[in-house]
């Protein structure tokens, strides 16, 4: 039972085939489709695909051309991906600590890390659950800094009544096949900015000004300019058609994994083994991941091999940051100076949670945890 997996129905499959059998495997019309259909359900200006999350996370920061030397504030709880695409912008990456009930960065830690140097902040809506936006849009304001909204956990969450893409400069998505929705792979940066829009499909596609579709045809013309370094982080249609056919289903998704986690939660109550996620009121939950946390007293990582020993993939997202070689070699940072995710990093666990589980799965689940505690 995987912590997480993907649904591909018969009718993605299908989508899927259509392109495989038609003109344009990249760069066609699907491309745009996908794009469209995400600002319909976003409720966004503009989105640019790309080949995966990380590529959007680079691209993102890389759009908002930050001067040379320039700090950008995460959190040390999240995938290495965050603060690598500071890194392969040739910026620094600064790190503040974690609220220890949504695992969400803290905005109070955030202020004490600003420096004359710092110009965005990267967020992560950890789990699903979106973080405190107002918070740290007001200190952006304040400092006149960008933000960056990583939202690879939280395709269709909400803060207070508005989806997650309208917040920050630039939100990121990713379609890895654990995620929402998939294209296998694949990522997306939503943006209502038309400029930092333009740019990102510029960098995505060489640094080219003009889109491949534009240079064919009778009236087309063989001329383009590069004007910024781009990459090569382009989606496939292919990629894109199967994403179209998943995103008809997000509402579905979205219904089962919060029904699911509220199994979980009800399953959990009184539990002396561990305690069910914390949710603000005011934002809705995408349920990306469920992670309990684990009582004081017990084990982690004797409970973890206790799970897959029953056949349970239980996982830990994520190892702080800190504690990874290249960041410790690389990088003088404490983890002294991160006590709530060093505290919470022992502790947390992630459940299998995915819309193909059952009431069932569920219940296994549960009764695997209870057979721990006894
Ligand atoms: C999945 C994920 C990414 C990276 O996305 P890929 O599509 O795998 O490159 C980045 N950040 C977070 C929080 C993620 O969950």
């Amino acid at each position: 039972m995987p912590y997480g997996k993907q649904w591909v129905s018969p009718e993605d499959i299908e989508e899927v085939s259509k392109v495989l059998k038609g003109d344009w495997l990249t760069t066609g019309p699907k491309i745009e489709e996908f794009e469209k259909s995400m600002n319909a359900f976003v409720g966004c200006k503009f989105s640019t695909s790309v080949s995966s999350g990380t590529a959007a996370l680079e691209l993102a920061v890389q759009s908002l051309e930050l001067p040379k030397g320039a700090e950008v504030i995460t959190t040390p709880l999240t995938f290495v991906a965050d603060p690598n695409s500071i890194l392969y912008n040739g910026l620094k990456p600064v790190f503040a600590d974690i609220d220890p009930e949504t695992y969400n960065i803290d905005p109070s830690e955030v202020e004490r890390k600003i420096t004359p140097k710092t110009k965005a902040i990267l967020y992560v809506d950890y789990a699903g659950q979106p973080c405190e936006i107002d918070e740290l849009r007001e200190i952006a304001e304040k400092h006149d800094l960008k933000l960056i909204e990583d939202a690879c956990h939280a395709l269709g969450a909400e803060y207070k009544g508005k989806k997650i893409g309208n917040f920050a400069d630039l939100t990121v998505l990713s379609f890895h096949p654990v995620k929402h929705i998939t294209s296998g792979e694949g990522g997306m940066i939503l943006t209502n900015n038309h400029i930092l829009h333009d740019r990102l499909n510029m960098l995505r596609n060489h640094g080219i000004d003009r889109p491949t579709m534009d240079r064919f045809g009778s009236r087309a013309s063989y001329a383009y300019d590069m004007k910024l370094l781009g990459r090569n982080y382009r989606l496939t249609d292919i990629q894109a058609a199967l994403a179209i056919s998943q995103l008809k289903r997000i509402g579905l998704f979205l219904e089962i994994r919060s029904r699911l986690a509220s199994l979980y939660n009800k399953a959990f109550n009184g539990s002396e083994l561990l305690s069910a996620p914390v949710v603000r009121s005011d934002r809705k939950h995408a349920w990306h991941i469920y992670v309990p946390l684990l009582n004081k007293d017990i084990n982690r990582d004797d409970f973890f091999s206790f799970m897959r020993s029953k056949g349970i993939g239980v996982n830990v997202h994520y190892i702080p940051v800190y504690r990874h070689t290249y960041y410790r070699n690389n990088f003088r940072i404490s983890e002294n100076n991160f006590p709530k995710t060093q505290e919470i990093f022992d502790r947390i666990i992630t459940l299998p949670l995915h819309p193909q589980m059952s009431k069932d799965d569920i219940n296994r689940v549960a009764e695997c945890v209870k057979l721990y505690e006894r």
